[in-house]
This record gives C-alpha cells, sequence and structure tokens, in this order.
C-alpha cells in the first residue's frame, strides 16, 4: 500500500521515540529525507535508506533498510546516523554539527 509523506513522519517519529534518538532539527533537510524514503517505500515496498542505492532486491538491501542496521553505532560514534536523520538527543543542542560519515555499508 503506497505511504504518504505523513505516514514516514510518523514511521520516523516512532523510531526516533524508541530508539532514545532525535529528528534532525533542520525541518527541510529532515523533509526531504522523510520524502526520500517515502519515493523508496512506494518504488521498493520497503524504507529504503534515502542516501544509498538499492542493489536491486529487499535481501540485498536488508542492512540498509531504515532504521539500518549500521543506525546504533553510527549514532554512538558520530551523534548521527549515515544520512542525518536520526540524531543522538541533545547532539545539535550541544553544538554538534552533523557531517559527512563513513558508510558502513560496505566496509
Ligand atoms: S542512515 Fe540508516 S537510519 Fe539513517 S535514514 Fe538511512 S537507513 Fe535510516
Amino acid at each position: 500500500m503506497e505511504k504518504s509523506i505523513d505516514d514516514t513522519r510518523r514511521f520516523a517519529s516512532m523510531v526516533s521515540t524508541k530508539q532514545g534518538w532525535e529528528l534532525n532539527p533542520d525541518a527541510e533537510f529532515t523533509e526531504s529525507l522523510l520524502e526520500g524514503l517515502t519515493v523508496n517505500w512506494n518504488r521498493y515496498g520497503y524504507f529504503l535508506c534515502p542516501c544509498r542505492d538499492s542493489e536491486g532486491s529487499r535481501e540485498a538491501d536488508s542492512s540498509v533498510i531504515c532504521p539500518c542496521a549500521f543506525a546504533k553505532p553510527d549514532v554512538a560514534e558520530h551523534g548521527h546516523c549515515y544520512c542525518a536523520l536520526y540524531l543522538k538527543t541533545g547532539f545539535t543542542a550541544s553544538g554538534g554539527v552533523p557531517g559527512g560519515i563513513p558508510d558502513r555499508r560496505f566496509s
């Protein structure tokens, strides 16, 4: 079933609450990631990470279905996930600025 951006927003809020993270407070940036997730859901049938390419199947993409397998270690180490959709609570409030981090997917 097709998802709307509001469905995806609810999903992302639920994930961040459950994990004890927060969504990136940059509303425009976050909106573009939520849009990417929505497009991916409606294209592939799962929330493929909006910052990564599909490898062709759900199985091949399983590690990068949001929230991806690398989000926890990335938030713990860098303060945010690879896309910077999810941040460690207080990351920006304490002066953190999300930046490019290495992708653990193929490492
Ligand atoms: S990096 Fe991981 S947690 Fe962050 S948006 Fe992409 S799939 Fe989701």
